[in-house]
């Protein structure tokens, strides 16, 4: 997010057809709740199309990335890790020391498929649950981002969007940037 380090997101592991969407999902997660990039599987290729359809459509910034090692990309990682995991310390007790920390270093954020390997506990300098109960992988992302970024990730704005939808009690409005109304009472999709 603006004005921070640079937070980036890793997707560990993909079954491709069965995770499709929960690969997609955890990338627009991503995007919508502050992080500045996602790193997904090389066979995730589907999932990154999407993302990076739905960052030129609604605007950025916000790179999509893909890896064919994972376990390089953290290995390698110059700043910090966190691990998301039911197994993990809970983020009540943790968060601001993360927040504290990443002040001054990048932060690699992991969300795992199936199973993570054993060494990436061992890795991340935390591992974090929200809640020590199995839910998913996009929920423990979003309630991550929220405490992380304390709610400043919810008045975020988009630079060149195709389209920006305007708020409203009731109904759908969408907007280019020109200003000219092109989906009211649409879906904008
Ligand atoms: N046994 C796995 C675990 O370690 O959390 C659950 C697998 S779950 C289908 C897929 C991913 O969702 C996990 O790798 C983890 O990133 C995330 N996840 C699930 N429950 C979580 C929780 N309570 N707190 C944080 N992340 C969670």
């Amino acid at each position: 997010m603006q004005g921070s380090q640079e937070v980036v997101v890793l997707r560990y592991g993909h079954r491709p057809g069965r995770d499709d969407r929960m690969t997609t999902h955890v990338g627009l997660t991503a995007r919508a709740l502050g992080a500045d990039r996602v790193l997904f599987p090389d066979n995730a290729t589907q999932a990154a199309e999407t993302v990076a359809d739905i960052t030129d459509r609604f605007g950025g910034p916000f790179a999509i990335e893909q890896t064919d090692s994972q376990a390089a990309v953290v290995r390698n990682w110059e700043g910090l890790v966190v691990h998301l995991t039911m197994y993990g310390l809970p983020i009540q007790a943790v968060e601001d020391e993360i927040r504290g920390a990443v002040d001054t270093d990048p932060l690699l954020v992991i969300v795992g498929g199936e199973k993570v390997p054993f060494e990436l506990y061992e890795h991340a300098d935390w591992n974090v649950g929200v809640t020590n109960q199995p839910h998913s992988e996009v929920a423990g992302l979003a309630v991550f981002f929220d405490r992380f970024f304390e709610g400043r990730e919810l008045n975020q704005t988009w630079a060149d969007a195709e389209r920006t939808v305007i708020p409203k009690a009731t109904g759908k409005k969408v907007v280019s940037p020109d200003e000219h109304d092109c989906a009211s009472g649409g879906d904008g999709s």
